[in-house]
This record gives C-alpha cells, structure tokens and sequence, in this order.
C-alpha cells in the first residue's frame, strides 16, 4: 500500500457534477493558477489552517463505505495535477481493490501539466475533464495568471491518448467571450475532433473574492450565442450548464 498522502481540502461522497454518474470527488487543496473567476479561492494556497491531510488507505476506506452508490472516483481541485503522484497512487489502489475496481477514475484539471504527467496517470485514469480558460494566451494570463501554452499541449496530448473525456469553456463576459474569439476556439477544438464533448459553463460570481465581484455574470442568451458559434464551427457535442 502507498504511504503517500496529500492536502485535501474537501471530499463529497456524492456528487453528480464532477463527471459521469454519481461520483466520490476528492478536491485537492492547492493550484497552479490564480483565476478571477475562481469560485472556491480558498482552495489556491497550498495549505490552510484546516487542510487534512489524507492518506492513500484512509481515502480507499472512505470510498469503500460508499462503493454501492458510486459510478465513480474523481479528483478535482485547487488543481489536482500539482499533487499527481497521489492521485498515481489512490487511482492504483482503487484498480488493485477487488470491491472498488469496478468504479471509473476521472481527474478535473486546469490542464498545466508536463506530458510526463499526463503519461504517469494515463495507465490509471479513465478520463480527464480539462478546462480551457480561453484559447488566446494574452487572455488566458489575464484570467488566470499564467500563459495557456501547456494547456493547449495537454489537450492535444490528453485527446491522443484517447482520454480527453471533455474540455470545458467558463465564459466571462467581456473577458472570453468576444465572438472571433469563440469562433477560433471552435475551429481548435474542431481540428482536434469533431465530436470532442465541449460543455459551455455561464460564469456566476457566486464564492468570487470580494475584488473580482465586478465581473459581470453569463445570461442564458450568451451561454447560447456561444454554443451556436461552436457548432457552426463544426463542433457536434456542445453541452451547456
Ligand atoms: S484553476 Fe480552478 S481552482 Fe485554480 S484558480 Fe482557477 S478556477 Fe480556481
């Protein structure tokens, strides 16, 4: 058994938004990035005052208690990959556990990882849900902090791989969703595969830091305008939240 174990800032036994069916999700504490429109901020330092530290058995047991109602395992954030050996090991724990095999492994990510690392949980995990904050990197640094190259790269590496389970667009208005823009970032995804599962999130200022609360929220117009520039890209499975 792995003695390895991570800063965990929250786990949900139950959740039906973090992938496909009902899933266990452990959000890790700590990110790589600074969002604007980050809705759980207290989830970007590396550690708080109640951050737990879990170990790789004390999570397997947790999830063995509630085996019978779950689909599945995610691993969410903060951003998940900054702790990956962990996720390496509890993924491989939950392969190696003849009661928990069965569940499907995914990884929620901000997408800023090496290909090494992608290729460390490649044999573990079923599906990665990657986040991609806007295709232009100028815009990307300004809403998270940081260029987009390394996220481009895993989309690409992910979706090689034949385990891009999704890539996921927030849109802030005024910020991303400038109508050349979207229509670039269709014929990206596009380019990749047609048939990528594209979901469209409509940004809410709900859990915003105090200062980012001036950003303006999505309206159900946009969120549509936006799935229509899509698809008219030629991207076939757009979802919207
Ligand atoms: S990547 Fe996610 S957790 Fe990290 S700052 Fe951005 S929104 Fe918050």
């Amino acid at each position: 058994m792995s003695s390895m174990s991570a800063r965990v800032a929250e786990v949900i036994p139950f959740s039906w938004v973090d992938g496909p069916g009902n899933r266990f999700t452990v959000f890790l504490q700590g990110c790589s990035f600074d969002c604007l429109a980050c809705h759980n901020p207290q989830t970007i330092p590396p550690r708080r005052p109640d951050t737990r530290d879990a170990s790789v058995a004390e999570l397997l047991e947790e999830i063995r208690s509630a085996e019978p109602y779950l689909a599945g395992l995610t691993v969410s954030g903060g951003e998940a990959t900054g702790q990956w050996r962990f996720i390496r090991d509890l993924f491989g724990g939950v392969r190696a556990d003849p009661r928990l095999r069965r569940l499907t492994t995914f990884v929620d990510t901000n997408g800023h990882a090496l290909p090494r690392v992608w290729d460390e949980l490649l044999p573990v995990t079923d599906g990665f849900m990657v986040d991609l904050k806007a295709l232009d990197s100028d815009v990307h640094r300004r809403l998270t902090g940081r260029g987009n190259e390394l996220v481009r790269d895993s989309i690409r590496h992910l979706h090689g791989s034949g385990r891009l389970h999704e890539v996921r667009l927030l849109l802030v208005p005024g910020v991303n969703d400038a109508p050349d823009q979207l229509a670039r970032t269709a014929d990206w995804l596009a380019a990749l595969d047609p048939d990528l599962r594209v979901v469209v999130i409509g940004f809410r200022r709900h859990g915003v830091r105090p200062e980012f609360q001036v950003l303006l929220e999505s309206t159900p117009e946009l969120v549509a305008f936006a799935r229509e520039v899509l698809e008219r890209g030629g991207l076939r499975t757009v979802v919207t939240v």
